[in-house]
């Protein structure tokens, strides 16, 4: 079951000047800063209420996050909801016919399990899945 969007994803090309401009603009807090090598990428979060911001640059050319800088440029990436079971969530959404990117959910960042929907099959937006890891 869906509980909450946990965080927005954001495709950012320089993570310090990203994390500058949330902390001194916005006047938000960054709580943590991590590397995630299976993405090939870095990662910076802030938290909004409930919600987080998870800043996302490429750490390789062939870091998928690199691939959508080059095709949208800077933005939102994608749009992560927290559930009871990442793969529960999964069948689900399976047996409903939508293209899944992860058969089976892996470590993401935050100390979390995840995995993602197909744009494709969702209206366009990149879609994860996500769960705390106990
Ligand atoms: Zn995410």
């Amino acid at each position: 079951m869906i509980q909450q969007i946990d965080h927005l994803g954001i495709a950012v090309r320089n993570l310090d000047a990203s994390v500058e401009y949330y902390e001194n603009a916005l006047g938000l807090h960054c709580h943590g800063r991590e590397e995630v090598a299976s993405q090939k990428v870095k990662t910076a979060f802030f938290s909004v209420g409930e919600v987080h911001l998870e800043l996302l640059e490429p750490t390789a050319e062939d870091s998928p996050i690199a691939k959508f800088l080059e095709k949208n440029g800077e933005g939102i990436h994608h749009v992560a909801f927290k559930v009871d079971s990442v793969s529960d969530q999964l069948k689900q959404a399976a047996d409903a016919g939508v293209r899944l990117i992860h058969e089976v959910p892996f470590e993401g960042a935050a100390n979390k399990w995840v995995a993602f929907l197909h744009p494709k099959s969702t209206q366009g937006v990149l879609t994860e899945f996500c769960q705390e890891r106990s």
